[in-house]
């Protein structure tokens, strides 16, 4: 059984029986047979997919946007924004899958080569309760258009959004059995795993279950997408445009109530300026309004869940013994709901828990530094390497500091996002793999050379 839990209120929303293992034995019947019809579709035709589902998407966009926020307390217009992201990257692949995995030919002594992108099969997609429709949707459009068919194990706290996800893709005619959610607990992924009527699997989520996937997959040779967590610096210079900066910082740091994998979590910052930008820095974090994640105008609703506002605290409060200052909250808010206020932590050095380990919501940890290339080395000093920040109004001095950054993805004098048009992804124990762009859509395929002698 699967309890819903409001994280505003601590009440239960709903609870959904598991599926059984004969429902999860048909279920991957199901995807292998409709996939293998779905494949011989000529990908002009397959993108029409995409297009409906983006239609369903903006249709149910008050719904799905309310869903959200219920089961995970993303404030209501963050959750309105990922539904329209959902159906903007439905409508950008729709656009570009064809050409995207177009034959490449190749000039060679044969009388004709090229290299083809034919689909794998059925993925299994592994995902998490931050940015419940996103994530989904951002791996499922390329997925779908190049041939695959896609089975989804949820986050258990989100059972509403992945059945939901469900009706949205019957919506747009998904042909039955392409796609099925399963609503299972996680310790029968391995079985998913290892069964041949899976092709691969895509996981976002922790580091911890990347590593326990990944070593399943790897046992049964099968492709992996790992999209883990990180720890993004954002490097204040001292020639950075500080109003801007700490402004953007304010949004990167707190968007989804800090329970990003890209949120800028590790502010590094010159000494020259380091205090100007710490006091514009929390002049932002003031005017952010707490609470109802209902209401419009709320920047920080509650945590997901009360484990995960629990191991935030013990790492607040682990930095502010080590010699941290919190120039802003620290403490949870008590009540019912799961509420961390937004926090700033001053003075962290490398050392410190809250610059060694992700932390995944609203605190931010600042560290001051010497000079640009002592902020370098501490950006680099993580065992992750997502998203990255670089302010600095010397854009070419930026541009060559940029190479030096150990991530995948560094953005100058702005705040790491994704986005359909390019890839998304990281490097050491943030995972491995892209997503998004024309990377993206060539994770999951099966790159054929075709040779004609
Ligand atoms: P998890 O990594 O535990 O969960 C992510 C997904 O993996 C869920 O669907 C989960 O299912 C599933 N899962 C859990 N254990 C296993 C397993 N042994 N085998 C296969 N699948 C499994 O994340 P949490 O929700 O517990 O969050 C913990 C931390 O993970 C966060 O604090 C953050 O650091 C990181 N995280 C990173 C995200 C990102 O965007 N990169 C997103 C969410 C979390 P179930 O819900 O049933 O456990």
């Amino acid at each position: 059984m699967l309890t819903s839990i409001n994280p505003a209120t601590g009440k239960e929303i709903a609870t959904f029986e598991l599926h059984s293992d004969e429902y999860v034995d048909a279920a991957l019947t199901a995807a292998n047979r409709a996939q293998r019809k779905w494949r011989e579709v000529p990908i002009t035709e397959r993108v029409g997919l995409l297009t409906r589902m983006a239609i369903a998407l903006r249709k149910g966009k008050s719904t799905y946007a309310e869903m959200i926020t219920r089961e995970m307390g993303k404030p209501i217009a963050e959750s309105e924004a990922e539904i329209e992201k959902c159906a903007y990257n439905c409508d950008f692949y729709a656009e570009h899958a064809t050409q995207y995995l177009a034959d490449e030919p190749v000039i060679s002594n044969a009388t004709e080569s090229v290299v083809a992108f034919d689909p794998l099969g059925v993925i299994l997609a592994i995902m998490p309760w931050n940015y419940p429709f996103w994530q989904f949707f951002r791996f499922a459009a390329p997925a779908f258009a190049a041939g695959n068919g896609a089975i989804l194990k949820h986050a258990n706290n989100v059972p509403e959004c992945a059945l939901a996800v469900e009706d949205i893709m019957r919506e747009a005619g998904c042909s039955d059995g392409l796609f099925r959610t399963l609503l299972i607990d996680a310790s029968k992924v391995a079985g998913l795993i290892a069964d041949d009527r899976i092709a691969a699997v895509t996981l976002t989520g922790s580091t911890e279950v990347g590593a326990i996937v990944a070593g399943q997959a790897g046992k049964a040779l099968k492709k992996q997408v790992l999209e883990l967590g990180g720890s993004d610096p954002f490097i204040v210079l001292a020639d950075a445009d500080l109003e801007q900066a700490a402004a953007v910082a304010v949004k990167a740091r707190y968007i989804n109530v800090g329970q990003s994998c890209v949120n800028a979590k590790r502010f590094i910052v010159e000494e020259s300026v380091a205090e100007r930008f710490v006091e514009l820095f929390c002049e932002g974090v003031a005017k952010l309004k707490i609470g109802d994640p209902n209401e419009r105008d709320t920047n920080i609703g509650p945590m997901a869940r009360a484990n995960l506002l629990a191991g935030l605290h013990a790492q607040v409060e682990k930095t502010i013994a080590a010699g941290a200052v919190a120039r802003a909250g620290g403490k949870p808010i008590g009540g019912d709901g799961f509420f961390y206020p937004p926090t700033v932590l001053d003075h962290v050095s490398p050392d410190m828990v809250a610059f060694c380990e992700e932390t995944f919501g609203p605190v931010a940890a600042i560290t001051r530094v010497k000079d640009a290339d002592e902020a370098i080395r501490l950006a680099n000093q993580t065992e992750f390497g997502l998203g990255s920040a670089l302010w600095s109004q010397d854009t070419e001095k930026a541009k060559r500091l940029a190479r030096k950054i150990d991530a995948g993805a560094v953005f100058i004098n702005g705040m790491v996002a994704s986005d359909p048009r390019y890839p998304f992804g990281g490097i050491k124990r943030s995972g491995y793999g892209r997503e998004l762009g024309v990377y993206g859509i060539r994770e999951f395929v099966n790159v054929k050379t075709v040779w004609v002698g």
